[in-house]
């Protein structure tokens, strides 16, 4: 299985910190990286290896969950009055 050491690696992580507020033991510290993203950085004297951050990130659960079989069917619509989309952030599809 990856780690969240790997997610950092490879520039998919988002800097959501489910990891850091995860970890029982405080080991995960969230820092900035040369690019100014926020990104976890684990100490491994405090790591027991229990896993949980890994369990937690979107982005390691995106890689088993996004198979055929479990994309969910998705819908895409608009207001067809253009003054109603022009004033709404959901281009008028939640009118009230
Ligand atoms: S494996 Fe467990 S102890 Fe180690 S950093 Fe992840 S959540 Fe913390
Ligand atoms: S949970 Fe995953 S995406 Fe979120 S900060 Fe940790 S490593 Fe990055």
């Amino acid at each position: 299985m990856d780690t969240i050491t790997n997610v950092v690696t490879h520039n998919k992580c988002s800097g959501c910190s489910a990891c850091f507020s995860s970890c029982p033991k405080g080991a995960i510290t969230m820092q900035m990286n040369r690019e100014g993203f926020m990104e976890p950085v684990i100490d491994k004297q405090k790591c027991i290896n229990c896993n949980l951050c890994n369990k937690v990130c979107p982005i390691l659960i995106d890689t088993v969950s996004t198979t055929q079989e479990t994309i969910p069917p998705t819908y895409a619509g608009w207001n067809k009055d253009k003054r109603i989309r022009e004033q709404s952030s959901s281009g008028g599809i939640f009118l009230s």
